[in-house]
């Protein structure tokens, strides 16, 4: 199953994705995770692309590319792959059809989670997440039951640094702009799916899942 999710940011790509891969045994490979885990670790490649992050600007192509033919060829995505965060440039959507290629697989299915815009910066700016595990949580939407602590292990919940208005709006910018030819260029692949993502977590789960569950 060789997925990729689409949405604007707080759509909810990585909430999505946490369900999913409870259901279905691939792994979830969210590209700015990448980044922000290589950052944290202080490698080469983090400090490649923190500039770019900082300013909400998108790390150069060819990092980029680099990391995802990394990653989707280890073992663990052999079964398949829920890809969050990349492509993000047509540059990307090639190159991730030639890696496609060569594996001699393809993408079966883009799932589009469509969020209003006014929503995502509420979305955005009450978003905490788990430093031990990486569960996100919201404020308001989907608060953790003890304030600041994660349910599931206890970890301290942080905000990501890039959440703050200023650059959020600048990241809705850009992302509006690229977006829009990678979901023509899957449409006219015939393999674009849109969801109603405003509605109840639980309720666009239950859509991505019949939408998995129809490609087996
Ligand atoms: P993305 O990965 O697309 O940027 P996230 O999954 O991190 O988005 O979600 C962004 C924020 O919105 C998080 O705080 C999350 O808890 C919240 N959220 C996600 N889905 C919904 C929803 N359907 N309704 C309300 N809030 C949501
Ligand atoms: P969001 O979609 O909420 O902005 P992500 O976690 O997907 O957040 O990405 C955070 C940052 O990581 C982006 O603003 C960008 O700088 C970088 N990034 C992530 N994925 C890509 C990509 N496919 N190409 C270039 N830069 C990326």
């Amino acid at each position: 199953m060789n997925i990729i999710l689409m949405g604007l940011p707080g759509a909810g790509k990585g909430t999505q994705a946490s369900e999913i891969v409870k259901k279905y045994p691939i792994p979830h490979i969210s590209t700015g995770d990448m980044f922000r885990k290589a950052i944290r670790e202080e490698t080469e490649l983090g400090k490649k692309a923190k500039s770019f992050m900082d300013r909400g600007e998108l790390v150069p192509d060819e990092v980029t590319v680099g990391i995802v033919k990394e990653r989707l060829s280890e073992d663990d995505a052999k079964k398949g792959f829920l890809l969050d965060g990349f492509p993000r440039t047509i540059d990307q959507a090639e190159a991730l059809n030639d890696i496609m290629s060569d594996l001699d697989r393809e993408i079966e299915a883009v799932i589009n989670i469509e969020v209003p815009e006014e929503e995502l910066m509420n979305r955005l700016t009450g978003r905490r997440i788990c430093e031990k595990c990486g569960t996100t949580y919201h404020l308001v939407f989907n608060p953790p039951k003890v304030e600041g602590v994660c349910d599931l292990d206890g970890g301290k919940l942080y905000q990501r640094e890039d959440d703050n208005p200023e650059t959020v709006s600048n990241r809705l910018k850009v992302n509006i702009k690229q977006s829009k030819p990678i979901l023509e260029y899957y449409d006219q692949k015939g393999v674009l799916k849109n969801i109603d993502g405003a509605k109840d977590i639980d309720d666009v789960t239950s859509d991505v899942i019949q939408i998995l569950d129809d490609l087996k």
